[in-house]
């Protein structure tokens, strides 16, 4: 009998609703689940053939270890790979103390999983060397809301969507990244032809071509690109100076900044028409604007300052918190904003807590009913590995994501992964060029066979359920952090349980508590409601009766006078810029049938017909220059590494600038993946890299 278990999309932060069909304990068939307010039913090539994914070949099923890395590592029990990772980081931790270790996790993990690794390296080791690949994603989103709204949360949801009359669309290709909330755009364009759509984003992307106005600025120029919209607005008297003083603080030094950035200048910086900009002001300050960004604002050396410069023109404009309006940055991954829930990440704390806050820290403390949480900052992504090669981390514990594949500088990743002294890594799949480092592999279970919940886009929490058992050996990541935490207190005779856990709910509910009174207050969610009742938008406090779809309707934000600020951006480019030596700008991206590393998606064929093979896109102009034709191989290279790839002629780029997926690693033929030549530089305040461009030399190889 064909079994159907309602679950969630495990790829991206759109956060669809599935129902799983099964059969003698096999996945047989997906499809949307029509309930599900994320997607009503529909789904994208990807969600729709996550059946096809669920085999076994390529998954990892039982424990491996080595105690020697000249050889491979061999089969092993789960009591002799667990033991030897706590002697390993127990032996650690006494010798060099708790900062010599760290946690690198991923936004696949679901937020029951992500909450005990917290607790485990801050509350019973001791360390806040916690962080995880949502530092490549969406970190400066976090740090772009916190700046100007105090809190990090979406305040639009997807039905702003059917509401709004301008739909600024920064930094995404949303018709390949996030296809379902895309299906959504075009119904509503459909539905309401006055809508303006508006793209900002260096390729015409197929998001870009659909659109009414498509600002094809160059890269990195986003924040001259907002401050000349604001100063059209300013200029046009479009501005809601009403909202701006109730509600708001740091308008006048703003207006002096944008003042300078006229139509005439901007249009230069950006390279794109002044009438362009100015038609896109008018067609925003008319409002309701709604605003969706993704990778392209957050993957930055100056993230934090684009998200603000965005958030700046809702707030002179008053478009916020009403139906349509409002800054929505889309999630990347299935469940970015549930890690950060629960303060996975270097630089924060359960319940929407910040580390560097001594009151959040004592009340974490107490939630654990533990001494302390640590004062000194944990390492972030770029940090973490930069302190593993040169030796001040010794022992580090990766879970379900690849960094040897996702960081920028993967040679220095690399070699840090290489000097390591101790290196774990969990995961479902053993086709990660990660998994080549580790001394102890461990095999944690994956979509369908998971239990849990995460939290999408628009803040909404949607239980994960399990539709067959857990293959072979393989056992839920939040298990396998409970067994090895209970083993770590006794090791290093620690008078505590703070891991009595034997069900995810047991999580759940530990961690709704660390949210009470919060802005993210989900006391009244729990496993039963969110059965019965279907995902839920939060906050979700005790006693009401529904989430919020919209925050900041009342104009009280979450800052210390309840008024926004305005971030005073300026224009500051890239992290590195194009010369002589490297002249053609390279951006990078993701094409719509692949996720990620591939680590799932490799293993469909028919994702494959969309693309077979990465190549790097060029102009006809930039090859003609070169006399290179489509399908002719060339090495793409710069400072920190070289790929070998087909060129391909496309008008998605403007002369001298080229785009390649970042979708291929070191099993395609081309070398380590694009990202081995981008630059390790990142945001100051987010610690977000600079993973969408760099600059690079370019040259045609004659092969025999
Ligand atoms: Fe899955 Fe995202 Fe596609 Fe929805 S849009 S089916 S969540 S990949």
């Amino acid at each position: 009998m064909i079994k159907q278990t309602k679950s969630t999309c495990c790829y991206c932060g759109v956060g669809c609703g599935v129902i799983i069909h099964s059969e003698n304990d096999k996945i047989i068939d997906v499809k949307g689940d029509p309930q599900h307010p994320a997607n009503f039913g529909r789904l994208c090539t990807k969600g729709s053939t996550l059946h096809l994914s669920a085999k076994l070949d390529n998954r990892v099923l039982y424990p491996e270890l080595r105690t020697n890395r000249d050889l491979p590592r061999k089969r092993a029990t789960w009591d002799e790979s667990l033991d030897l990772a706590v002697e390993k980081f127990a032996r650690t931790i006494e010798t060099h103390g708790p900062d010599s270790v760290a946690f690198y996790l991923s936004g696949q993990l679901l937020t029951e999983d992500y909450y005990v690794f917290n607790k485990l390296a801050k509350g019973l080791i001791g360390t806040n060397n916690v962080d995880t690949n949502s530092r490549l994603c969406m970190s400066s989103a976090v740090a772009g809301y916190k700046v100007t709204l105090g809190a990090d949360a979406p305040p639009a949801c997807y039905e702003d969507i059917d509401h709004t009359e301008c739909l600024l669309i920064a930094g995404s290709n949303t018709a390949f990244a996030h296809p379902i909330i895309y299906r959504r755009i075009e119904a509503a364009k459909e539905k309401n032809p006055n809508l303006k759509i508006v793209v900002v984003d260096p390729r015409q992307t197929d998001t870009a071509k659909a659109a009414d106005l498509h600002l094809a600025i160059l890269p990195g120029t986003d924040v001259a690109l907002f401050n000349g919209m604001l100063h059209v607005m300013l200029w046009e008297g479009m501005l809601d100076h009403a909202y701006i003083e109730a509600y708001t603080n740091g308008f006048a030094e703003l207006k002096e900044t944008v003042r300078e950035y006229t139509p005439k200048m901007v249009a230069d910086i950006c390279g794109i028409k002044e009438a362009d900009i100015i038609t896109a002001a008018k067609w925003f300050g008319k409002g309701p604007s709604l605003s969706m960004y993704c990778m392209g604002l957050n993957q930055s050396i100056h993230g934090t300052e684009k998200n603000a410069a965005l958030i700046n023109l809702h707030l002179a404009t008053g478009q916020i918190g009403k139906p349509g309006a409002g800054p929505f940055s889309l999630t990347g991954q299935p469940n970015a904003m549930g890690g950060r829930e629960v303060g996975g990440m270097a630089t924060l704390l359960s319940g929407h807590r910040d580390l560097a806050n001594a009151e959040h820290r004592a009340e974490v403390a107490k939630l654990w009913g533990v001494e302390s949480v640590p004062e000194a900052p944990g390492k972030s992504a770029i940090e973490m590995f930069d302190a593993v090669k040169e030796g001040s981390i010794k022992a580090i514990w990766i879970a379900c994501t690849n960094p040897a594949h996702s960081m920028p500088d993967l040679n220095s990743v690399l070699e840090a992964l290489d000097t390591a002294e101790f290196v774990v890594v969990q995961d479902a799949f053993n086709n990660t060029e990660t998994g080549q480092y580790a001394d102890v592999l461990l095999p944690a279970s994956t979509w369908g066979e998971k239990e849990g919940s995460v939290t999408n886009s628009e803040r909404r929490i949607t239980r994960v359920n399990p539709a067959v058992a857990i293959p072979a050996e393989a056992r839920h990541d939040w298990e396998i952090v409970v067994d090895f935490a209970q083993r770590l207190e006794r090791r290093l005779a620690k008078n505590s349980a703070l891991f009595p856990y034997t069900t995810t709910e047991q999580i759940f509910n530990e961690h709704r508590e660390t949210t009470r009174g919060r802005d993210l207050d989900i006391t009244g969610l729990s496993y039963a409601l969110l059965n019965e009742q279907g995902p839920q938008q939060w906050p979700f406090k005790e006693g009401d009766v529904t989430g919020k779809a919209r925050l900041y309707a009342d104009g009280v934000f979450q800052k210390p006078d309840g008024k926004a600020q305005f971030v005073n951006a300026v224009y500051k480019g890239t992290a590195d810029k194009t010369d002589a030596r490297y002249p053609l700008h390279l951006l990078t991206g993701r094409l719509r049938d692949q996720w990620h590393g591939m680590s799932r998606t490799g293993n469909v064929a028919q994702l494959f017909n969309h693309a077979e093979e990465p190549v790097i896109q060029m102009s006809a102009d930039d090859m003609m220059r070169r006399s290179i034709k489509n399908g002719d191989i060339v090495r793409v290279s710069n400072k920190r590494g070289s790929l070998v790839l087909p060129a391909q002629l496309s008008d998605e780029v403007k002369p001298s600038q080229t785009f390649i997926p970042m979708h291929w690693g070191s099993q395609s033929m081309h070398g380590l993946g694009v990202n081995a030549l981008m630059p390790p530089n990142y945001d100051k305040t987010s610690k977000q890299p600079e993973l969408k461009h760099t600059a690079i030399k370019l040259e045609k190889l004659e092969l025999p």
